[in-house]
């Protein structure tokens, strides 16, 4: 049975933990985009913005310097960063801007943590001349002040919350508050393949361009499928966008790579698969990090992008089911594959794709001769070189 089933569940997890207020929304939201996706006139124009406007097909880069600087691996890095914006994250916007416009809704809203995904829905909204209005936490406002002067250059307006961690969960909680009192002309953007269905199922499906064309790439140039998959998790859009198009390749390994932070062993981590135990929040059930009252823990990693403490259903699922699975690379380790990329390749990666890139050194050591491996190179590092610099 193809997952979410009906009610949004990927087992155990996911579902629609949310106040009867919101759930009307969600199931037309569920109706419209089920629909739409099987719409020709629509899935077309989608198609067309992504190779028009963001620049897609991205190239399957066989990394040829870093295989040999690894000794056993044949790498290959699926190029998002080349995407307009610099990351993924503009397949999804796009994607849920034209659903948004479908419906009639005028105004755009979203959340964002470390600025990326309230560029690139700022950037969507700028496109199609739609009003747009980015939650950010305050604390975040603060750390990030170059993405948010982007955001008002695009036309968008930023408020800055204050509640709570004062960073994206309490940022997500807004945007929902906003949400249910201005439906009738406002679409939520969710970043992410996490929050209530269908947001998960949704941002998958328009993340999952990223797989449908690596794997055709991949067969073009080995006339196989590859060994592993790599990529790095915050929620889990780049790697939900690159793994589902493999699921059913039961050869295919797939390794999503969260952020240790300062080590799994502190408090000072976002490793969500690997360290959260099962709760609710933002209306769906997944791996959750929290204190022993229940109470969700602020997540920490060198990379903005991956610092949130959950983590979407699915990749809950396949960790569960063992159909993927998860591992953690600190913000050492993370540096180090954030040099070795720009040293080896010429490409500056994004200190969230850093985490993938470093653990491939653990499994190269791992791996024998000749093992391939596709990595999703999820963004370009420029956003990062300041940080970089502050800390070499
Ligand atoms: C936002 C971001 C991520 C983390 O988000 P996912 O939903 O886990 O993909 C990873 N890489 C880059 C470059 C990002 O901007």
């Amino acid at each position: 049975m193809a997952l979410p089933d009906k009610q949004g569940h990927f087992g155990e997890f996911g579902g629609r933990y949310v106040p009867e207020t919101l759930m009307t929304l969600l199931i037309d939201l569920e109706k419209q985009f089920k629909a739409l996706n099987k719409n020709k006139a629509f899935r077309d124009e989608f198609a067309f913005y992504l190779r028009e406007y963001a620049g897609r097909p991205t190239n399957l880069y066989f990394a040829e310097r870093l295989g040999r600087h690894l000794k056993t691996l044949k790498v290959y890095l699926k190029r998002e960063d080349l995407l307009h914006t610099g990351a993924h994250k503009i397949n999804n916007t796009l994607g849920q801007v034209l659903v948004a416009r479908r419906m009639g809704k005028t105004r755009i809203i979203a959340e964002t943590g470390a600025g990326q995904h309230g560029v690139a829905a700022a950037t969507t909204a700028a496109l199609f001349g739609l009003e747009c209005v980015i939650y950010m936490g305050a604390q975040d406002i603060k750390r990030q002040s170059l993405n948010v002067f982007r955001m008002k250059l695009l036309g968008a307006q930023v408020i800055p919350v204050t509640s709570g961690s004062r960073t994206l969960k309490d940022a997500m909680n807004e945007a929902i508050r906003d949400w249910v009192t201005r439906v009738r002309d406002t679409f939520y953007i969710i970043g992410s393949v996490a929050g209530p269905h269908p947001y998960p199922l949704m941002v998958r499906e328009f993340q999952a361009v990223i797989g449908l064309e690596a794997r055709k790439q991949f067969l073009a140039k080995e006339r196989k499928l590859p060994d592993h998959l790599v990529a790095c998790v915050g929620g889990g859009s780049n790697a939900m966008g690159l793994f589902h198009a493999f699921y059913k390749d039961k050869g295919v390994g797939m390794i999503g790579v969260e952020a240790a932070g300062k080590g799994l062993n502190t408090r000072e981590h976002s490793a969500t698969l690997k360290k959260g135990p099962v709760g609710v929040m933002h209306g769906s059930k997944s791996n959750l990090l929290q204190d022993k009252d229940g109470q969700v823990r602020v997540a920490h990693s060198v990379a903005a992008g991956l610092d949130y403490p959950g983590v979407g259903p699915e990749h809950a699922y396949y960790q569960k089911t063992g159909r993927a699975q998860y591992v953690a690379v600190d913000d050492k380790a993370a540096i180090r594959g954030f040099k070795m990329l720009s040293r080896l390749e010429g490409i500056i990666p994004a200190l969230e794709t850093a985490h993938a890139l470093a653990y491939l050194e653990t499994l190269a050591r791992k791996s024998k001769k000749g093992t391939t491996v596709i990595v999703n190179l999820s963004g370009r590092g420029d956003k990062d070189v300041n940080t970089i610099q502050g800390i070499l």
